[in-house]
C-alpha cells in the first residue's frame, strides 16, 4: 500500500484549495503521493504543481470531465490512474465518483474520513454521534472531509504528465442549475452563521448576511427555516438531511439544536449559540452561548466585529 493518489477537487473547472488538504491526508497515510487532475485542459493542473511532498502530477484529459456523469468520471479516471489508495474530497459528487471507482477496482471504500493515523481511518457514523476507526491493509478508496487536515505547503515545481482518457458517458446532463446565491457555499466555508425558525422571517436573514459579509462567512439555515420559507434555499440547509459542515467557527442563531441539526455541524471547531431560551439544547454543545434574542445580540455582535476588524 505505497501509492497514494489524490484526485484534485474541481470547482467550476478549476482546482479547489481543499486539494492541498487531501495531499496532507495522503501524506499522513504514508507512501508516495501522486495528484491526478481530471480536466478538459491540462493547464488546470498548473494549480497543484507547487505542492510540496508530491512525487507526480498527472493531468487526465477527457471531455467527460466537462459534465457531471459520475460513471463516466470513474471510467475515465480508472483507465488513466496507477494502482494505489485513492483519496477524494467528501463532497456529494466526489463521493459518488469514489464509490463507482471502488466498485470498478474491487476496492473497499471509506467515506467522510476526519482523522488518519497511518492505516487507521476514522469517520463519524450514526449522524455524528459516534466515530468509527477502520484499519485498512490494502489499497482503498477514501473520501476526506474538508477543513480537517492542514493544507500542504507550496514551494515545489512538479512536472505535469498529461494522459488522454475517454470515459463512456452513461448520463447526459441537459442543464446544470446555478447555485441560488453567489454567496460562499456552507460546505466550503471556514466560518458559518446559520439562522433557524427563531429568525422570525426570511427577511431577517439580511442581519446574518451583514455579519457574514464582515467576517467572510457563509450563511446557513436549519431545516425548519428552509421548510418554512421559500426564500431560504435548500442549498443552505445544515444537518442530517442537509449539508455536513466542518468550519472553524459555527454561529447558530435562533436554532434550538435538534439532534438532526447537530448531526451536520457538531464537529465544528468552535460553536457559538444565540438563543433567547436558556434551556435550548444547542447550549449543551456550544463553546460560547449568548442567552438573548437575536434582535438584541446581533447588532452588538456586528458592532464589535466591525470595530475589531477595522
Ligand atoms: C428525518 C429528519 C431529518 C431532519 N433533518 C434536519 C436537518 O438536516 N437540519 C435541521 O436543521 N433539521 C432537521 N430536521 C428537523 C429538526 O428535527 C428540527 O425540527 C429543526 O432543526 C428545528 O429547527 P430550528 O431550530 O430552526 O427551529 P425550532 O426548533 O423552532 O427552534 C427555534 C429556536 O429559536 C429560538 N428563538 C425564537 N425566537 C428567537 C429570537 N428572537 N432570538 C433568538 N432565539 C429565538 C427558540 O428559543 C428556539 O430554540 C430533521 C428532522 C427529521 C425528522
Amino acid at each position: 500500500m505505497t501509492n497514494k493518489i489524490v484526485i484534485a477537487e474541481l470547482t467550476k473547472g478549476t482546482v479547489n484549495a481543499s486539494t492541498a488538504e487531501l495531499v496532507s491526508a495522503a501524506q499522513a497515510m504514508g507512501g508516495d503521493v501522486t495528484i491526478v487532475v481530471p480536466c478538459t485542459d491540462a493547464s488546470v493542473a498548473d494549480a497543484v504543481t507547487g505542492y510540496d511532498g508530491v512525487s507526480k502530477v498527472i493531468a487526465v484529459k477527457s471531455d467527460v470531465f466537462a459534465g457531471n456523469d459520475s460513471s463516466g468520471w470513474a471510467s475515465a479516471l480508472d483507465s488513466a490512474m496507477p494502482a494505489g489508495t485513492v483519496l477524494f474530497l467528501a463532497t456529494a459528487r466526489s463521493k459518488d465518483v469514489a464509490s463507482r471507482l471502488a466498485a470498478r477496482r474491487g476496492l473497499s471504500v471509506v467515506q467522510d474520513v476526519v482523522s488518519v493515523d497511518g492505516n487507521n481511518l476514522t469517520s463519524p457514523i450514526y449522524s455524528g454521534k459516534a466515530n468509527q476507526t477502520v484499519t485498512v491493509n490494502a489499497d482503498t478508496v477514501v473520501s476526506v472531509r474538508a477543513n480537517v487536515f492542514p493544507s500542504v505547503e507550496s514551494g515545489s515545481s512538479n512536472v505535469v504528465s498529461v494522459v488522454d482518457a475517454s470515459g463512456d458517458v452513461k448520463t447526459a446532463v441537459q442543464d446544470v442549475m446555478q447555485r441560488a446565491s453567489a454567496r460562499l457555499d456552507v460546505s466550503e466555508a471556514n466560518i458559518i452563521i446559520s439562522g433557524g425558525r427563531g429568525m422570525g422571517s426570511p427577511a431577517n436573514f439580511s442581519h446574518l448576511e451583514a455579519v457574514a459579509d464582515t467576517i467572510g462567512a457563509a450563511v446557513g439555515a436549519s431545516r425548519a427555516a428552509v421548510d418554512t420559507w421559500d426564500e431560504i434555499p435548500h442549498s443552505m440547509q445544515v444537518g442530517q438531511t442537509g449539508k455536513t459542515v466542518n468550519p472553524n467557527l459555527y454561529i447558530a442563531v435562533g436554532i434550538s439544536g435538534a439532534i438532526q441539526h447537530l448531526a451536520g455541524m457538531r464537529s465544528s471547531k468552535y460553536i457559538v449559540a444565540i438563543n433567547k431560551d436558556a434551556d435550548a439544547p444547542i447550549f449543551q454543545h456550544a463553546d460560547y452561548g449568548i442567552v438573548a434574542t437575536w434582535e438584541e445580540a446581533l447588532p452588538v455582535f456586528q458592532n464589535a466585529l466591525s470595530s475589531l476588524l477595522g
